[in-house]
């Protein structure tokens, strides 16, 4: 660089969405056609969402928080019933069992992946266990053989979050084709974003059904079908429902997005490469892997960083560099309400505590330039052995 110290190079954020002309016509197109809640925007965006995931049916939802919540209600989930849900995630995935008055038992990581370990998922599964969660951590789908597997075994549901797994497949299946429920996120950060959105996909049809009705304050379509003829301002309520209904214009969003996750993925996997390439010898770290059999979708890429370096200070030191870093994830064990409410203690998942006082995320969004990324790892290397 020549110049002053005011000549720094633009800083490097964590996340830029990427959101361009497109989307924003899309959006004055609904505002114009004076459709704005749900309506043909939302049909269309589940149809082609379920047939980009191979799924049968999709119900498009305001977050994938809602989606999460909507699965376990056609279980009719209530108190004293237990959800298997892993400790390294987002607060969303075991808030949602909670508001059930059931019990998130919490699961550690496999080491490698830092998804859910299905080796300890059999230990935790009780008489009053009703489904599974696996969150597919970073974007690497989870073992689903075996979970697949000991869910038939115990006769739980799977219900992914695959908040961070799209597109992803695993062993050539898509995942949103391959458990009973699965759980997307269209926030702000996540590979499709509508602002605020989600979808979730099941090849049940009558659960499809209900999560529908649900997401609209628990309203029965067949009442609206069967009264259409007569007027349209019959309904009946049929359960206690929630708002959850997806908007137009956030699904004329979501239908441009689409169209970019193809591209999207592939330059993900591009800056993951490139990352790790530029990491490989870089003493006592730990890059993240992506096993053979699936196809994984780079949503973060979680550095494990050596044993000699102080991760706080290092993230501190990468902002005063112009890089943005983050955080994935403060397990759900070591928070107050998981101790407090379900006697949790720090030492309780060794691997998911290891790996989160040792990880730093670092940029990964498909608008970042390979300068950016370089940029990135020249950081890394300078502060790790500095
Ligand atoms: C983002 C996220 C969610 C929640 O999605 P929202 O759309 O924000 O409700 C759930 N689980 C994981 C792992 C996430 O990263």
């Amino acid at each position: 660089m020549n110049g002053t110290d005011g000549d720094l190079p633009a800083p490097i954020p964590f996340h830029r969405p990427d959101v361009d002309e497109a989307e924003i016509e899309a959006v004055v197109e609904t505002l114009r056609s004076g459709w704005l809640t749900t309506g043909p925007r939302v049909r269309e965006f589940e149809r082609r969402f379920a047939e980009e995931v191979g799924a049968p049916h999709a119900v498009a939802v305001n977050s994938g928080t809602a989606a999460l919540h909507l699965a376990l209600a056609t279980l009719e989930l209530g108190p004293g019933d237990e959800v298997l849900v892993p400790t390294m995630t987002f607060a969303a995935t075991g808030e949602v069992v909670c508001y059930f008055g059931a019990r998130p038992v919490l699961v550690d990581s496999e080491p490698e992946t830092l998804n859910l370990d299905p080796g300890e998922l059999a230990d935790r599964v009780t008489d009053r266990t009703r489904a599974v969660i696996p969150v597919h951590f970073g974007g690497h789908p989870c073992a689903m053989d075996e979970i697949m597997q000991l869910a038939a075994e115990h006769g739980l549901a799977v219900i992914e979050d695959a908040a961070h797994g799209l597109p992803a497949a695993y062993r050539g299946r898509p995942v949103g084709s391959i458990g009973d429920f699965t759980c997307f996120s269209f926030y702000a950060t996540k590979a499709l974003t509508t602002g605020e959105g989600g979808m979730l996909t099941t090849a049940d049809e009558e659960a499809a059904e209900t999560a529908r009705m649900l997401s609209l304050h628990g309203i029965s379509k067949d009442a609206w079908k069967r009264y259409t003829a007569e007027g349209s301002w019959y309904y009946e309520i049929v359960r206690t429902g929630y708002k959850y209904n997806l908007t137009d214009v956030a699904a004329a969003i979501g239908l441009v997005q689409l169209d970019k996750l193809e591209a999207g993925r592939r330059r993900r996997a591009a800056i993951a490469a490139r990352y790790s390439a530029g990491l490989a010898d870089l003493p006592g770290a730990r890059l993240p892997v992506s096993l053979g059999h699936v196809e994984h979708a780079w949503h973060l890429y979680p550095l494990r960083l050596p044993e000699d370096v102080d991760r706080d200070r290092f993230i501190r030191r990468m902002k005063e560099a112009g890089v943005q870093t983050s955080v994935h994830f403060i397990p759900l064990h070591l928070h107050p309400f998981y101790r407090e409410t379900f006697g949790y203690e720090a030492g309780d998942f060794p691997v998911a505590r290891r790996a989160y006082e040792r990880s730093v995320s670092l940029p990964l969004f498909p608008g970042m330039r390979d300068d950016e990324v370089d940029r990135v790892v020249e950081t890394v290397r300078r502060l790790v052995s500095s």
